[in-house]
């Protein structure tokens, strides 16, 4: 901490552990399945506990949604865009409390916390326009006296299987979409972080939503697998990592037929360009990499400083100057409990994760990467368990076949990569089976578009280290990062949770 720093951690608002229960049309019920702890991994105390549902109890769901859908699907889109004004509003209110739930689910700080509330209301905000967005197109006199119309109508019941890594913010790229066109919803949160979906399910009460319509229950795969057999569910979201979203989520729907969105992990590649303008990069590079503890989706994972257009001997100063500065910053970022407004990043998710995180340390080091920034040797500031924390870790001489540069890991670790010209950057790019973001740092025009023209990815970013796309665009993805065919978020869920109907008439 600088001198004279304060320490100050803001008042949590979680005082006492909560029992949580599933909300199923409209009611509060307490499961009968197994209890597990939710449990803050910077202080590791047990905040709620919460359980693993049962078969019967997802079905008990599904049945109080499809009830609740004729009634729902028939109320005009303003009266359904109206409950979610109130409810944007109540998130609104509630700000602050629903941030501080977050980081101590979760373990980010204060700041990523209410980043991402304001991210997850925009959601909402977007889908109050859905008199518009939903609206059908007409054609008249396609032949003569005949007109020929298109209407979007909603589907039925949606299940929505959710990661942990921003348990705010993931569900709304779909919920308020899901409900503003008139469907109805079964949510799975994480086990891992639910308390923040089950307070926005009691604001979605309080908003005047119908009972049936969003519905919780928690848990963990007898939940999610309850949902892909279901046959009164028309489709799943499913945001989480590349093996279950491809080869349980994705697959099963295909069998089934359901619907699906499965947005999955990710191995993101940011480039330095000689001509970067290098403080801004490294203050965007740094939120890339260590943001939310490397735990997010468009994290930074491997740096590549390439070179082009320069001689040898000048590419060999740029990498070092690159190498220092990136350094240099990710030794001073301070790291703590997420409540203490003064720290910059906070503790991985849990034990197992860290674990997991360390082993591909030592993968790093047992394959020839060079570790210049040892995250393991802990700089925590306060009085906390150090059982979740890492500090930031960077190694050199990275190349993208290694474990470190090819997997995701998904935690605060940078890999540190060369390459001579523009074109070999984007090759190493393209050798890896990921395709969710990725960023370049230059003042070229020219080398900017050949990037973003040719880069095979579903976000990319020009000066930009967080490439999250605005609740109006869609958030996108290619390759080992996505299976489906539309995306969460704005007009293209919209479509997903809407079945296009073609109406052709003959006037008499
Ligand atoms: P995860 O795949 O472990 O879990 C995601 C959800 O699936 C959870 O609700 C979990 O309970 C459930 N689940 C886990 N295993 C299952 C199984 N075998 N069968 C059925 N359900 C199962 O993912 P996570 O660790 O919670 O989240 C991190 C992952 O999510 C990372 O890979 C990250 O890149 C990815 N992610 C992707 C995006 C994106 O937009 N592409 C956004 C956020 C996170």
């Amino acid at each position: 901490m600088p001198p004279g720093t304060v320490m100050t951690i803001l008042e949590e608002p979680i005082k006492e552990s909560l029992t949580l229960k599933n909300y199923i049309g409209g009611e509060w019920v307490e499961s009968e399945g197994e209890l597990v702890d939710v449990v803050n991994p910077a202080t590791l105390k047990t905040l709620a506990k919460v359980p693993i549902s049962t078969r019967d109890e997802i079905d008990a769901a599904v049945r109080a949604a499809r009830e609740a859908f004729p009634e729902w699907r028939r109320t005009p889109p303003l009266a359904r865009a109206r409950c979610l004004f109130r409810l944007k509003e109540l998130l609104e209110e509630n700000f602050e409390v629903l941030s501080r739930i977050q980081t101590m689910e979760h373990g980010k700080t204060i700041d990523e916390s209410r980043g991402e509330t304001r991210r997850g209301i925009e959601n909402v905000e977007v889908a109050t326009g859905i008199p518009s967005l939903m609206m059908g197109q007409t054609a008249e006199d396609v032949a003569s006296g005949i007109d020929e119309y298109l209407l979007r109508q909603p589907l039925g019941v949606f299940g929505l299987v959710c990661p942990f890594n921003f348990p705010f913010m993931v569900p709304l790229w779909f919920a308020p979409y899901a409900v503003a066109t008139g469907n109805c919803i079964v949510m799975k949160p994480s086990s891992e972080d639910p308390i923040s979906q089950i307070r926005i399910a009691e604001l979605t009460e309080e908003a005047g939503i119908p009972p049936g319509v969003w519905n919780i229950v928690n848990g963990g795969r007898t939940v999610v697998s309850g949902m892909l057999d279901h046959p009164g569910i028309e489709g799943i979201c499913f945001v989480g990592s590349t093996p279950v979203g491809r080869d349980v989520i994705y697959r099963r729907c295909g069998e089934t037929g359901k619907r699906v969105v499965a947005m999955t992990g990710a191995k993101n590649f940011m480039l330095v360009m000689p001509d970067a303008v290098l403080d801004d990069t490294m203050a965007s590079l740094m939120t890339s990499f260590y943001g939310n503890t490397g735990q997010r989706c468009l994290s930074g994972a491997n740096l590549v400083i390439v070179g082009e257009g320069l001689n040898e001997r000048e590419y060999s100063q740029f990498y070092d100057k690159v190498v220092d500065a990136f350094v240099d910053a990710a030794a001073r970022i301070t790291v703590g409990y997420g409540l203490d407004d003064t720290i910059q990043m906070g503790p991985v998710r849990d034990e197992g994760k860290k674990e997991r995180i360390v082993g591909f340390i030592e993968k790093g080091l047992e394959e020839g990467a060079k570790l210049v920034l040892d995250g393991r040797n802990l700089r925590i500031q306060g009085p906390w368990p150090e059982d979740c924390f890492l500090n930031p870790s960077v190694f050199e001489n990275v190349s993208p076949d290694m474990t470190i540069g090819r997997e995701e890991i998904f935690g605060p670790v940078a890999s540190l990569m060369r390459a001579r010209t523009l074109e070999g950057a984007m090759e190493m790019v393209h050798s890896n089976p990921y395709g969710n973001s990725a960023a370049i740092f230059t003042q070229s025009g020219r080398w900017a578009r050949e990037f973003q023209y040719g880069v095979e990815c579903g976000n990319v970013g020009i000066n930009i280290g967080i490439v999250a796309p605005m609740a109006f665009f869609p958030f996108s993805g290619m390759k080992d990062s996505f299976f489906g065919s539309l995306h969460g978020q704005g007009q293209e869920i919209i479509r997903f949770f809407t079945e296009s109907k073609v109406v052709i008439q003959r006037w008499f």
